[in-house]
């Protein structure tokens, strides 16, 4: 073995530079949160070729004092920390002392610095840790740091920098999450000489969140604002139906620091469940505002790890948060129609007979509640004027349906409340008395009865107390009734519902409706396995299911621990006998689970069950069904505000109201 040395500083300089300071993006990590530290509200950086030859960043913050400045750069100097005591209180970004050192230790450095009370102000240079220069200047009040050459004297990292273009975005990437986390903050951000981010710093975080992602994203967000106890959840979160192929529009920020954390996004896809589809994922905008004794976020250097002291409560927080949002959320698709322009000037209408000529010949005959010709000419000549006829005559195109046989009135609203009152059954269907038996007819017997009677709770457990402290969603106001007006291409009920149209997707609606009566029916009994099944866990899995043996058997699977190592499983759930499913599995998704802090194990275990016995019991497209089947979809649907997405998450009803019709139409502007 060599000799043990005491390093030099410059090389322990270097080494400790090394953990904090990775890449351009770091050191203006470092800078910017140096100036939301000292109260600054309006915060410009500037960079060049990605940072590494330039970066600057000024302030208007508290300033340093002229004694100060090279005190600043020293490791292990901090004005935010006093005590061992202060570590447990940590509201400012930096605490660690070590950002100005590191820095300074891998770039030549300048500063230009003054407190407001002081007549001038310092400038100071520092390249490599060595001070070359410490005057006072005349500068503004804040603070401007400019970095120049990073890693000029340590090639080694130079080497490990990406592409200008990609170290920049890195740089952009960073301004983002902290502008998203501070909306009290202006940013401004220049990219070789050209702005490419401004916020408006005006404190609210709907306008960082437009200025950051733009209209498009801001307009499809959900507000979410949730307690439990002194911790807060404020923020947006996407609506379910705009999801995302990925997890990178996942903000999560705890006391206002950008945070990463399995907790918390197991925790929001948590809230989806049943709301989006799997393999795609919702984004959020998520602030966690909690006394900073309860979260430690001194575990890196780059402070985005972060420990709870309590995990299952951040987790109930952002699941019950989140899900309560969705429900509060109007999440009945609106139907945008683009108004056309015109493309020529407008024709001289033709003679009314030729029109009606016209009308006939391109009408699809298909579909089409037939009426001949001379039918349609002899309406003409009993001097309905041409509007109305046509009207008319598209009427019938669009709500012609498997209904069939009914006439169409004169009127509209006529035309659809004969539908409604004397519906005619399609004769010739096996569907038409199989209703009747089946889950449609039991007017009697509704289904929100049915779930009160049911004691059997789908949650269990710890999700099932925190669950009912879900404050009431909304102040239950009367739903107005929707009536159904007729379908379209076998697969769509076209309803009327006050001054909204709405189409609800029958397959989907249904096979919802089937999956949440499935889950209030649902027992989880277990079947003992002839021969039990052993499976290897990791350190992490097998402490995640050790103490929550209990839950696994709640859900049906009984297992036996051993040696730190092995998981045997003596029985599985009943529900899976006959189906392709290993009990290893359920066992090893139990374990990741209980490991992310979610426990909403039966939800695990069995959606995806319930989800394909619902799909194979519901209505298909293109079944033709009996009216009343329809009717009771729609009305489930329109009541149930659970009934917003089909099990896989696509929606369930679109809806265009009146307003916008007669807009299309030019009725209205
Ligand atoms: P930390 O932020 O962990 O305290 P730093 O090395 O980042 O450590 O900064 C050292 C000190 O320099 C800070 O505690 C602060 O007092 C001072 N400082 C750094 N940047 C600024 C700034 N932009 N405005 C005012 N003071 C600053
Ligand atoms: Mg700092």
């Amino acid at each position: 073995m060599a000799r043990i040395n005491l390093l030099d500083r410059s090389v322990y300089e270097l080494i400790a530079a090394g953990e904090v300071i990775e890449r351009p993006s770091s050191v203006i990590k470092e800078l910017v949160e140096n100036s939301i530290d000292a109260g600054a509200k309006h915060i410009t950086i500037e960079i060049k070729d990605g940072g590494s030859s330039f970066m600057r960043v000024t302030d208007d913050g508290c300033g340093i004092a002229f004694d100060e400045v090279p005190t600043a750069f020293l490791r292990h100097a901090t004005s935010k920390v006093q005590s061992a005591d202060d570590l447990e209180s940590i509201m400012t970004l930096g605490f660690r002392g070590e950002a100005l050192a590191s820095v300074a230790a891998v770039a030549k450095v300048e500063v230009l610095t003054k407190e407001a009370d002081e007549q001038y102000g310092t400038s100071f240079k520092i390249n490599g840790g060595d001070i070359l220069e410490h005057e006072r200047t005349g500068c503004p009040d804040g603070t401007t740091l400019i970095i120049r050459d990073l890693f000029y004297n340590v090639p080694a990292r130079q080497k490990f920098l990406k592409r200008d273009v990609t170290e920049g975005n890195q740089v952009q990437g960073l301004i983002d999450k902290l502008a998203l986390a501070h909306p009290d903050v202006s940013f401004r951000l220049i990219r070789d000489n050209k702005q490419v981010r401004s916020t408006g710093g005006d404190g609210d975080y709907y306008s960082a969140i437009y200025a950051v992602f733009g209209k498009q994203f801001a307009g499809s967000l959900i507000p979410v604002e949730y307690s439990m106890g002194d911790i807060t959840l404020t923020g947006y979160i996407s609506s379910p139906l705009f999801t995302r192929p990925n997890r990178s529009m996942q903000y999560f920020f705890v006391n206002g620091r950008y945070v990463r954390s399995v907790i918390c996004l197991t925790a929001l896809e948590e809230g989806y469940r049943g709301s989006i589809m799997t393999g795609k994922f919702p984004a959020c905008v998520l602030n966690i505002t909690m006394p900073p004794e309860l979260c430690d976020v001194n575990v890196s250097p780059s402070k985005t790890e972060i420990r709870f002291a309590d995990e299952k409560q951040i987790f109930d927080l952002l699941n019950f948060g989140t899900r309560n949002a969705i429900l509060n959320a109007d999440n009945k698709r609106e139907i945008k129609l683009e108004k056309q322009q015109p493309v020529s000037a407008p024709v001289a209408p033709q003679p009314l007979e030729k029109r009606v000529e016209a009308a006939i010949r391109t009408a699809p005959q298909e579909g089409f509640v037939k009426m001949s010709s001379e039918e349609y000419k002899e309406k003409v000549a009993k001097n309905l004027d041409d509007d109305r006829m046509f009207r008319i005559r598209e009427k019938e195109v669009r709500f012609h349906s498997p209904l069939s046989g009914i006439q169409p009135r004169k009127t509209e609203t006529s035309f659809v409340q004969q539908h409604i009152a004397e519906p005619e059954p399609v004769k010739t269907q096996e569907n038409t008395s199989a209703w009747q038996k089946s889950d449609f007819a039991p007017k009697t017997a509704p289904i929100a009865e049915e779930k009160e009677e049911n004691t059997y709770k789908f949650i269990t457990g710890a999700s099932l107390e925190a669950k009912e402290q879900l404050p009431a969603v909304t102040e239950q106001e009367p739903v107005q009734p929707i009536k159904v007006i007729g379908e379209l291409f076998a697969t769509y009920i076209l309803c009327q519902c006050g001054d909204e149209f709405i189409m609800i997707d029958k397959h989907a609606a249904h096979e919802r409706i089937k999956f949440e009566k499935k889950k209030t029916e649902l027992t989880t009994s277990s079947q003992l396995l002839t021969e039990s099944i052993c499976v290897d866990l990791s350190p992490e899995q097998y402490d995640a299911l050790s103490g929550n043996e209990d839950k696994l058997s709640d859900a049906g699977v009984d297992i036996i621990l051993h040696d730190g190592v092995r998981c045997e499983i003596t029985a599985a759930p009943s529900a899976f006998a006959g189906e392709k499913v290993n009990p290893s599995d359920i066992v090893v998704r139990a374990a990741d689970m209980l490991a992310s802090g979610n426990d909403n194990i039966i939800g695990e275990i069995y959606d995806d069950l319930l989800h394909s016995r619902a799909c194979k019991s519901a209505v298909k497209a293109n079944d033709i069904n009996h009216p009343d089947e329809l009717r009771v979809i729609a009305e489930e649907v329109w009541q149930n505000e659970k009934i917003r997405f089909c099990p896989h998450g696509r929606p369930v009803m679109v809806k265009l109201t009146k307003q916008e019709i007669e807009k299309y139409f030019s009725r209205i502007v």
